[in-house]
């Protein structure tokens, strides 16, 4: 399974932002394949489809679709020359697919800061340098073994040095790998170092809890959003001690607290939704009287592979699909009435799940 990891500097709120997720945390039961681990945190995807298609087709339960975020334990700088707990930092950023990336703006005396003051600007290159610094390793040492073949005119070797250099010029001019253009065959060359810098990246901004509504004016805030321009990266704001507040109650409380707090869905909400877009995630809808659930696909699957999440026998002897989109079908109400407006297709092997698909699986057992 795909899984996001929080990152950040010592007392940025990471452990009060994965208390919080783990506190909201998924009822493990509807999902067994999920690590059980105390630095990873379960969590369900909000989306408001799910509940329509309960409503609309009264199942016996509703099972949302989860992933996965880890607790990746506080950076120090040096961490790429193997200082203190940096190796194990590193290792366990290279295991995530993307990374979170919480910067503190609150200002609190009571609370010390690394470096002194609140400055997230500097957090965040703080850390991406030594993210940088790592992949910059990574790169000349594959450098040294490449530059030998390539000269002697080995064609896949000249391809590699080329993406290599492109690379090692970047990253001493500090700038990430995913920031830097490549063509399609380039791209794959890259994917195969699996560098740190290269994983898709949001920033968590967090705020104090007096200063969620008027975050906007807050001007740490506008300052990672700034910086996330640079990046093409999403910024989230949130207050993490209000979120482990939040993450306590349930529902009908949890309505009510957002609607006094002024907000109209949580910042973990939010979180939690970007989060599954830049892991490339996408959900698709299985609807039953017994069960509307949803399931995460990675976009860019056909049918037969989607079938496959829920049992590899469905995809083994998968036959067809009928789907129907989620707005066809809420629109028309019901199944039948879907049908009989011509909304339910048939789709076969070569078919391209979107988001959104209610699918029902035709297979041989
Ligand atoms: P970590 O080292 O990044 O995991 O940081 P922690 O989550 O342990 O937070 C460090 C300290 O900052 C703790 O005392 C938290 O209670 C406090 N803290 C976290 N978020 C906020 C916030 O939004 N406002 C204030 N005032 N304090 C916060």
């Amino acid at each position: 399974a795909l899984t996001a990891g929080i990152v950040g500097l010592p007392n940025v709120g990471k452990s009060t932002l994965f208390n919080a997720i783990t506190q909201a945390g998924a009822e493990s039961a509807n999902y067994p394949f999920c690590t059980i681990d105390p630095n990873v945190g379960i969590v369900e995807v909000p989306d408001a489809r799910l509940d329509k298609l309960t409503e609309l087709v009264k199942p016996k339960k509703t099972i949302p679709t989860a992933f996965e975020f880890t607790d990746i334990a506080g950076i120090v700088k040096g961490a790429s020359k193997g200082e203190g707990l940096g190796n194990q930092f590193l290792s366990h950023i290279r295991q995530v697919d993307a990374i979170c990336h919480v910067v503190r703006c609150f200002v609190d005396e009571n609370i010390t800061h690394v470096s002194g003051q609140v400055d997230p600007i500097s957090d965040i290159e703080t850390i991406n340098l030594e993210l940088i610094l790592a992949d910059l390793e990574t790169v000349t040492k594959r450098l040294a073994r490449v530059e030998k073949l390539a000269r002697q005119r080995d064609k896949d070797a000249v391809a590699e040095y080329d993406v290599l250099v492109k690379l090692q010029e970047s990253f001493e001019e500090e700038i990430p790998a995913r920031a830097i253009e490549f063509t399609d065959d380039q791209q794959k060359l890259v994917k195969g170092l699996h560098l740190l810098t290269n994983k898709a990246v949001l920033y968590v901004a967090n705020v104090g809890e007096d200063e969620l509504l008027d975050a906007e004016e807050n001007p740490n805030v506008q300052k990672v959003r700034e910086f996330a321009a640079t990046d093409e990266a999403e910024v989230i704001v949130i207050s993490a001690k209000v979120e482990s507040e939040i993450a306590e109650l349930d529902g009908e409380e949890k309505e009510m607290f957002l609607e006094e707090l002024g907000i109209p869905e949580s910042g973990l909400d939010q979180l939690i939704k970007a989060t599954y877009h830049l892991l490339g995630l996408a959900t698709y809808f299985t609807a039953g009287e017994q069960e509307v659930r949803a399931w995460t696909f990675k976009k860019g699957i056909k049918a037969p592979q989607a079938a496959g999440i829920i049992h590899t026998d469905f995809e083994k002897g998968f036959i067809r699909a009928e789907t129907v989109s989620y707005d066809d079908l809420a629109e028309a109400g019901t199944m039948v009435a879907a049908k009989e407006k011509g909304r339910v297709r048939l789709e076969g092997k070569e078919y391209l799940v979107k988001d959104g698909d209610v699918m029902h699986f035709r297979f041989n057992v």
